[in-house]
C-alpha cells in the first residue's frame, strides 16, 4: 500500500468513528428531550385559592387529553419520604370517577375518602381532619355527580343490608323535580347531597371549621359529568356552574 493509499484509509476510518459517536450524541439528546416531557413537578400550592386554581386546571387538562401527571416513577421517588398533599377530596366509589385522574393529580398531591353516595361519617372525618389539620391540606373537595347508584337507590327507597343506612343518610337531600322529569330528580338530589354533606361537616368538625376561619383551608362541592368528563362547582350561592 502506497503512503497515499494508507492514508486515505485511516481518513475514513476517522471519519466513520466521528459519525458514530456523534450518532450518539443525537440519540442521547432526543431521549433527554422524550423524558423531559413527562419530568414530574409538584405542584407549589400555598393557599386555599391556589389549590382551587389547581384542580380545576387538572379537570380542563383532563378533558382535553394533556394530563402532565403521568411520570409514576418520578412521582413515587419524589414522595418516597414523605406526603404533602395539598388537597382532600371526599368522593363517590363510582368506577368511573378515579379523583387522581379526572383532577390531573399525581402520586402525593391528593388525599382521597371514597364512599358510595360521597357521605360523611365520623371515620371519613377523622381522616379529613387528619388531612388538614396533621398533612395541612389547603382545600376539601365534596364531589357528587350524575347517574350515581347510591343517590337513584336512596330516591328508590333501597333496601338491602348495610347500604339501607348509608341511603338513609342520602335521603334528606331527595330534591324531587316538579315536572317529574326522573334524572333532573337525580341530578338536584345529587348536588344537594353535596351541599347537605358539606354543611354536616361544618356542623360536625370543629377541627376543620377552626382551620377555615383562620383562612387556612376551604371547602367547595363538585359535581362530576360521566358523560363528558367535566367537573362543575358550586359557588358561594349554592349555584352550579
Ligand atoms: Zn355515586
Amino acid at each position: 500500500m502506497t503512503k497515499l493509499k494508507c492514508l486515505f484509509a485511516i481518513t475514513v476510518i476517522l471519519v466513520g468513528i466521528a459519525s458514530c459517536y456523534n450518532n450518539k450524541l443525537v440519540h442521547k439528546e432526543a431521549d433527554a428531550k422524550k423524558t423531559s416531557i413527562n419530568t414530574y413537578t409538584a405542584p407549589q400550592i400555598n393557599t386555599p385559592d391556589e389549590a382551587i386554581a389547581e384542580i380545576k386546571a387538572g379537570n380542563e387538562r383532563y378533558v382535553n387529553h394533556k394530563l402532565i401527571n403521568t411520570n409514576v416513577k418520578e412521582m413515587i421517588e419524589h414522595t418516597s419520604d414523605d406526603q404533602h398533599p395539598f388537597v382532600a377530596v371526599l368522593g363517590c366509589i363510582d368506577s368511573r370517577i378515579p379523583a387522581e385522574m379526572v383532577f390531573d393529580q399525581g402520586i402525593g398531591n391528593m388525599f382521597v375518602a371514597r364512599v358510595a353516595g360521597n357521605v360523611e361519617d365520623a371515620y371519613i372525618l377523622g381522616s379529613l381532619e387528619y388531612a388538614t389539620k396533621v398533612k395541612g391540606a389547603k382545600l376539601i373537595v365534596v364531589l357528587g355527580h350524575n347517574k350515581c347508584g347510591a343517590v337513584n337507590g336512596a330516591i328508590d327507597g333501597v333496601e338491602l343490608g348495610n347500604l339501607t343506612a348509608l341511603l338513609n343518610q342520602i335521603k334528606p337531600a331527595i330534591t324531587p323535580d316538579s315536572n317529574g322529569n326522573k334524572m333532573r330528580t337525580a341530578n338536584n338530589t345529587g348536588r344537594r347531597n353535596v351541599q347537605l354533606t358539606m354543611e354536616r361537616i361544618h356542623q360536625k368538625s370543629p377541627v376543620m371549621n377552626e382551620l377555615m376561619k383562620e383562612g387556612k383551608l376551604k371547602m367547595i362541592g363538585a359535581y362530576y359529568d360521566v358523560t363528558s368528563g367535566k367537573i362543575y362547582y358550586e359557588d358561594d350561592l349554592g349555584k352550579w356552574w
